[in-house]
């Protein structure tokens, strides 16, 4: 069974959320990670079987950070995974590798799993340069790592282009693109590190993308905030 991690962003306000728990909360989640807003934590923290993750953490600990969030924080609600560098953090917020760098070791000393994004754009890819980008992206934060850091990493592969867009990549390309990765971590630091495959994931391609053999699960947006949608992306991922 591959790893389902959602990132419900700010899709869903109180209600929403305790409608979405409803619905879904009591099933089995040992393989779905959800990310809600901060506020909601302890929501799913005491009525969901959900395994908590965080959509971002701060790049600095406990102290004068307002409106931060700490991995020390993080930690002190049972997180267990965090989203580090989606594009739209580094597109909105800026967000370049040497933050990424010092929001990983953040949730390292805490002890949560980074879920690092990489990426590229769709003119990034229209110019053949997909393995450039993501390349680089991956060596200028996991150069300044430990191997045992590095073990700790997940990595989801988002191409920009696909997220909130309805459009993927064919299986070949995200076959291929997730194998360079896997090639390039496992040559340059000889760790076997895990790829999710996130970009417009839903109930329709879901089997579909699960014919994918060398992903080894999903990061999905818009689908993890349906209730009834992410419940048969669920089902179709446990046969
Ligand atoms: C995302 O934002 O990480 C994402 C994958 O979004 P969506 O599933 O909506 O494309």
């Amino acid at each position: 069974m591959k790893l389902i991690v959602g990132n419900q962003k700010t899709y869903l306000d109180r209600d929403k959320v305790l409608n979405f728990i409803e619905k879904t909360g009591k099933v089995d989640c040992s393989n779905v990670v959800i990310c809600p807003s901060y506020p909601y934590f302890e929501l799913f923290n005491n009525k969901s079987n959900f395994i908590l993750g965080s959509q971002d953490v701060s790049e600095t600990g406990l102290g004068a950070s307002t409106g931060e969030v700490s991995a020390e924080q993080l930690k002190s609600f049972h997180v267990q995974y965090a989203i580090v560098g989606h594009s739209e953090r580094r597109s909105y917020q800026h967000e370049d590798s040497n933050v990424l760098y010092h929001k990983i070791k953040c949730l390292l000393e805490s002890d949560i799993r980074p879920i690092f994004c990489i990426g590229e754009c769709l003119e990034e890819r229209e110019s053949d340069s997909t393995k450039d980008v993501i390349g680089k992206q991956i060596l200028e934060v996991f150069d300044r790592l430990e191997k045992s850091e590095i073990e700790k990493i997940i990595i989801a592969y988002e191409p920009i282009w696909a997220i909130g867009t309805g459009i993927t990549p064919v299986n070949d390309e995200i076959m291929d693109t997730t194998n360079y990765i896997k090639d390039l971590v496992n040559d340059k630091f000889d760790v076997s590190i895990l790829v999710l495959y996130g970009g417009s994931v839903n109930k329709e391609n879901i089997s579909q993308l699960g014919e994918i053999s060398a992903i080894d699960g999903y990061l999905i947006g818009g689908a993890s905030t349906k209730a009834d949608e992410f419940l048969e992306i669920m089902r179709e991922n446990s046969k």
